[in-house]
């Protein structure tokens, strides 16, 4: 049976948190002196609330679940740190990834010195089969199916993400950077069967706020109050908190952009196809469009010259080059340009 215990890191059993003023204290107050503020009114002169208990209440109701199943990061790179520092030990746990994926994984588990173990993604960039990889996965630490993936488009099943978490001993994250561009049912609906998931969502994406850095994980309350107590106090700045709010309030715009843009990554897609130096366009299901180009690298120049920026792959795809879709006058730019400058 799978116990948040067995799989937390001793020194994070024991620790103490910091309490910051602010935890300390709800209700009314009419008078703080508490926390060293400056009394004149900035707008900002108060620190943030630490657990971003509005925010999380939007969020919960819109996703339809607890907010004590929440945790709000500085971007999910915070969450994705945090999580290998209360659940990873190095010479002890592992870190599981499926490439080509998200760098992020690798290099946080490198800073956190937790051994990376590579299972390759197979044809058409499908999850290996179950079988072949049980027995290595039966190991503690983090294993991250990211779907859809980061820098393919793929998505993954329900069923297979499941059936890998009840092989897995440590926790298994589901990072949803894209989740809101797919037609797939998101991983969040297997928290409440599966002790082990971690979801990771983020505001960097469909909701158009790279810029305030707002991530967001989902799992059991255990699993998050073990986030809470290591995570720094006031690790999420007010502007972004109410930045954040106003952007699930007035969710309507961010629907009607996610539309379009699915709507551009087919016209992109097919753009692509028109291409006589694109070898294949792979279908996708979120915001950005891999393909194989003949010359990757040098077209990659080219358009760069030009001043058009994409992700050069290539040291993970062969001749992989990932296209985010923008708006339609840039996508035709781009397929313009394209035009001109491959054979
Ligand atoms: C962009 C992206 C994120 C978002 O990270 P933030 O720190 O929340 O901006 C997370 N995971 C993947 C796979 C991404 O591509």
């Amino acid at each position: 049976m799978f116990n948040i215990d067995n799989i937390t890191r001793k020194n994070i059993r024991e620790l103490t948190p910091y309490s910051s003023a602010r935890e300390e204290f709800s209700g009314q107050a009419t008078i703080l002196l508490d926390a060293n503020e400056n009394p004149y009114d900035t707008e900002l002169n108060r620190y943030p609330d630490p657990f971003q208990q509005e925010l999380k209440n939007a969020i919960a109701q819109l996703k339809n679940i607890n907010s004590n199943q929440l945790f709000i990061g500085n971007g999910s790179d915070e969450a994705i740190d945090l999580l290998f520092r209360a659940f990873c030990e190095p010479n002890n746990s592992k870190a599981f990834i499926f490439p080509p994926t998200y760098g992020m994984y690798e290099v946080s588990a490198q800073i956190n010195d937790i051994e990376i173990v590579r299972l390759p993604l197979g044809p058409d960039f499908q999850l290996p089969d179950l079988e072949t990889i049980k027995d290595e996965i039966k190991s503690t630490g983090l294993l991250f199916i990211c779907s859809p993936n980061n820098p393919t488009g793929t998505v993954y099943g329900l069923e297979q993400i499941k059936a890998i978490a009840d092989c897995f001993y440590g926790l298994v994250v589901v990072d949803e950077a894209y989740i809101d561009f797919s037609d797939s049912e998101s991983a969040l609906s297997l928290l409440d069967s599966t002790p082990n998931l971690v979801v990771l969502q983020t505001m960097s994406k469909a909701y158009g706020l790279a810029g305030l850095r707002l991530g967001i994980a989902a799992a059991s309350k255990e699993i998050i109050q073990v986030l809470n107590k290591i995570k720094p106090p006031y690790n999420v700045n007010t502007l972004s908190q109410t930045k954040g709010l106003e952007a699930i309030k007035n969710r309507s715009t961010v629907q009607e952009q996610i539309k379009k843009i699915k709507d551009q990554r087919e016209a992109l897609s097919t753009g692509l196809q028109s291409i006589k130096g694109v070898k294949k366009v792979y279908p996708s299901q979120a915001n950005f469009i891999l393909a194989e180009f003949e010359n990757a690298v040098s077209v990659f120049k080219e358009l760069q010259n030009k001043g058009i920026i994409i992700r050069n792959r290539t040291s993970l795809i062969k001749d992989g080059l990932r296209i985010t879709v923008g708006t339609p006058q840039q996508n035709e730019t781009l397929i313009d340009t394209l035009k001109n400058i491959t054979p």
